[in-house]
């Protein structure tokens, strides 16, 4: 027995199991081979074989702990592993997890199969094996000072790591996405609780049918439709279908988190707070009687989204097309949102309110089109912006407009027969390699990306019976504008009046330059 308590058996049998582990677990790294992606596929293995022994030598500094430890970290690996290769997803990112914690039992069960539980039971009853062969090779307690050192070595690399980026790897991966989701939901209860409901106050609506539907565009700009001026044909259905445009609209904030919430509620860029404090013009819809429905092409949580879901909650329906998913930069069709809007149309309330928030120009931008919009070429397809050339760029991004336009289209043509409104408006503009810059969200508000695109369509009902209303918007459409004004722009033409809708913000109302 003596020879199996020299510190180096014990190190050497820790690192073959976490070889195991890491064959097991964390084996969905081997897609970026496949995705040639050869280097960053070593630099994850390295670092997780590296992290996850650095993880049970700690643990095997008390046997108890050891022996309860490792059977749960290989049991709720499985679990993870299983949806990230189910899924096809990179990590178990927050939002997976909050898929996992808040999904139905009817979906769950849709995902949990023999394989999921044999994966399962079968790690466990694995790690309580290798349990067993562990202890006949931990350190006696005077050779544990060896342990200590290269313990302390890699939790060294470990927490460097983690500074330097969210952990890829299982289990950390899945520890530090579930203590994000817990703190992300905390905050979120939070902000339900401390706002206002400003439906309280007077509100009215005399129109019996009104169908408004209000677009939330991301990264859009408003210089790269044909319908503004842009030499290449990229809104064809936004012209025949006669949509106003109005081309000098400023945006609240340069992010998706600052834009969206500032947009939907009676915050101003000077007074962002009040968007953490009163509920949107939604919660007005409702309380009117509107059949409110929110869909979503964005995520449920996260530095970028909580604010937003908060706002998304105020409806009566609310669907995420693809929660699981990691972030924007996956592959995101807002097609994909158009079932759940024919369903919402379908309710048999004459008053609708529907919202999209859809994926539009984020970048990647090739994910978001379908191969039919290809149409500008070459595009870029890589990671980064900075490894194509400006033109592959500008040719993918045309290309979301190109996409844009056609979903539009086909939200308008869904309503066409209805007494209905249509508002679209981008959330924040883009760079384009403007001063080599890409993107959005830079603190220093650069005008390709606070200068934003907006279009409204009426129905022939609503212009009909709205001739002042429909007049305006013709008359408005070179007037400036910013976000301020749709909060109050979507009330009024929807018909509703209250001392809160300052008309003198309003498209639909006579603006003075
Ligand atoms: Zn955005």
């Amino acid at each position: 027995m003596t020879s199996s308590k020299k510190p180096l058996a014990c190190l050497v049998a820790f690192f073959l199991v976490s070889l195991i582990y890491n064959s097991l677990y964390n084996a969905h790294f081997l897609r970026l081979w496949a995705e040639g992606e050869a280097p960053l596929f070593a630099g994850y293995m390295a670092t997780s074989v590296v992290m996850v022994y650095g993880l049970f030598l700690a643990l095997s500094l008390s046997k108890a702990v050891l022996s309860f430890a490792l059977p749960f970290v290989f049991f709720v690996s499985a679990i993870a592993d299983h949806f990230i290769s189910h899924w096809r997803i990179r990590s178990f990112s927050l939002n997976t997890v909050a898929f996992a914690f808040e999904t139905n039992l009817e979906e769950a069960a849709g995902f949990i199969g023999q394989k999921l539980v044999a994966w399962t039971v079968g790690g466990a009853l694995l790690a309580v094996a290798l349990v067993v062969v562990l202890n006949r090779f931990l350190a006696s307690r005077g050779q544990k000072s060896t342990l200590l050192v290269i313990l302390s070595a890699t939790v060294a690399s470990t927490a460097l790591h983690f500074s330097i980026q969210p952990p890829m790897a299982l289990p950390f991966n899945l520890f530090e996405s579930t203590f994000s989701y817990l703190h992300e939901r905390y905050r979120f209860e939070k902000l339900l609780q401390k706002r206002k409901d400003i439906s309280a106050a007077d509100f009215t609506c005399r129109d019996r049918e009104m169908v408004v539907v209000l677009v939330i565009g991301e990264s859009a700009r408003p210089d790269h439709f044909h319908i503004n001026g842009y030499p290449r044909q990229t809104s064809p259905n936004l012209e025949r279908l006669g949509a106003f445009s109005f081309k000098d609209v400023t945006a609240c904030g340069v992010s998706t988190r600052t834009a969206v919430p500032c947009m939907l509620t009676r915050a101003t860029p000077g007074t962002m707070e009040v968007a953490a404090t009163e509920t949107s013009f939604v919660s007005v819809f409702r309380r009117l009687g509107f059949h409110t429905v929110w869909l979503s092409n964005q995520r449920f949580l996260g530095k970028a989204n909580t604010k937003v879901s908060a706002i998304a909650r105020e409806a009566e329906v609310v669907f995420y097309n693809d929660r699981q998913a990691d972030n924007v930069h996956m592959r995101l069709l807002d097609e994909d949102l158009l079932g759940a809007f024919q369903e919402a149309l379908r309710h048999p309330s004459p008053r609708k309110f529907i919202v999209f928030h859809t994926v539009g120009s984020h970048w990647l931008y090739d994910r978001h089109y379908t191969d039919r919009f290809r149409v500008f070429v070459p595009v870029c397809t890589k990671k980064s912006q900075q490894d194509c050339t400006l033109q592959e760029v500008i040719n993918a991004y045309d290309n979301t407009i190109l996409y844009t336009d056609h979903f539009i289209a086909q939200v308008i043509e869904a309503v066409r027969d209805l007494r209905a409104i249509v508002f679209y408006v981008s959330d924040h503009g883009e760079s384009l390699g403007e001063g080599g810059r890409y993107g959005h969200g830079h603190e220093e508000n650069y005008p390709e990306q606070s200068s934003v695109p907006m279009f409204v369509w009426v129905s022939d009902r609503y212009a009909s019976e709205e001739r002042l209303k429909s007049q305006c918007l013709e008359e408005n459409q070179g007037m400036a504008l910013s976000h301020d004004h749709l909060f109050h722009s979507v009330m009024d033409c929807s018909g509703i009046e209250s001392p809160v809708v300052d008309k003198g913000l309003s498209i639909c109302q006579p603006l003075h330059r």
